[in-house]
């Protein structure tokens, strides 16, 4: 009788195996379901499978991994296959471990203090691909979407350059030559993963950018960050002026200066407070000169009407 039910179970399990080669992931999960009601001895991987099926289109959800590790850890199998790949269960828990730390980590957002956190816990998961992931492709970019060139060493690169980025935001507000070195350190493991690091070599560049304020004359670093261009007409006369000083105000052709944040914010608020005004009083004015109209317009259908 047992045997029977065993068989049963096991022939239902055979079938979901099939099923998943086929790509019928909704039939294979109604089998696995009922396998594990009839079975679902220790070294039963139908829980595992179930949970693997579940992570379609969810590579982002931290509960989806969750619920994967928990059937991970509760099976006595030390490897199972989906589809065409074979998966060992010890790696398949450090990968589930680290793409939910990874997560994690990528929702992190906010002031200097998270993104140095931010960047810091990058580095370390970095490490941590390198070191037990290694070599080995990561295994749901392998089922899910086909990809075997994600391996952990290129994902603790693509990890190491996105830290140090992060370390770099987290700096710039304060220390913006230190960003910039942070970003060439990025650059570097950019170019390593075949990426251009276009952005970074632009950021290197800007953040280690010097300018003396046209408006204040303090010195200020970090384009776009602590001092910014302002379009403008700097006339013969007023270029001479500028000779001879080490740091330069204006931009090297002649068709902006440059302001201090301070400036540049103080600037920007009391422009868009005159502004504010300018329109405030043209709505009024417009809205005048509607009731004006509509007192007129009343007044002429008045004496449209007596002439009648
Ligand atoms: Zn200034």
């Amino acid at each position: 009788m047992a045997l029977s039910l065993f068989k049963n179970a096991d022939a239902l399990y055979e079938q979901a195996i099939d099923l998943i080669k086929q790509g019928e992931f909704e039939k294979a999960r109604g089998r696995l379901m009922k396998s594990i009601e009839k079975d679902g001895g220790p070294d039963d991987i139908s829980s595992v499978l179930v949970c693997m099926i579940d992570m379609r289109g969810r590579l982002g959800d931290i509960s989806a991994y969750r619920n994967l590790l928990n059937a991970l850890k509760a099976t006595a199998a030390r490897e199972f296959t989906f589809g065409l790949t074979t998966v060992s269960v010890p790696m398949m828990i450090v990968q589930c471990e680290l793409a939910v730390e990874e997560i994690q980590a990528f929702n992190m957002n906010g002031a200097s203090t998270v993104l140095l956190e931010k960047g810091n816990r990058l580095l370390k998961l970095a490490q941590r691909y390198q070191s037990e992931v290694g070599n080995e492709t990561l295994k749901m970019n392998e089922i899910f979407l086909n990809d075997t060139t994600r391996t952990g060493i290129r994902e603790g690169m693509v990890l190491l350059a996105m830290g140090y980025e992060s370390l770099a935001s987290g700096t710039v507000w304060d220390d913006p030559k230190k960003a910039a070195e942070y970003q060439q350190i990025a650059y570097g493991y950019r170019k390593q993963v075949g990426d251009t690091g276009e952005s970074n070599l632009r950021l290197v560049n800007d953040y280690s950018r010097t300018c003396k304020c046209w408006f204040c004359g303090r010195t200020a670093s970090g384009l776009g960050i602590h001092f910014f261009p302002i379009s403008s007409e700097i006339s013969p006369m007023l270029r001479k002026s500028g000779e001879g000083e080490p740091l330069r105000s204006e931009s090297e052709d002649y068709g902006s200066i440059y302001a201090c944040r301070a400036c540049y914010k103080g600037i920007s608020a009391r422009a868009d407070d005159i502004a504010k005004a300018y329109h405030n009083q043209a709505m009024s004015e417009m809205r005048a000169m509607e009731a004006r109209l509509q007192a007129e317009i009343v007044a002429l259908w008045s004496a449209v009407r007596s002439i009648r």
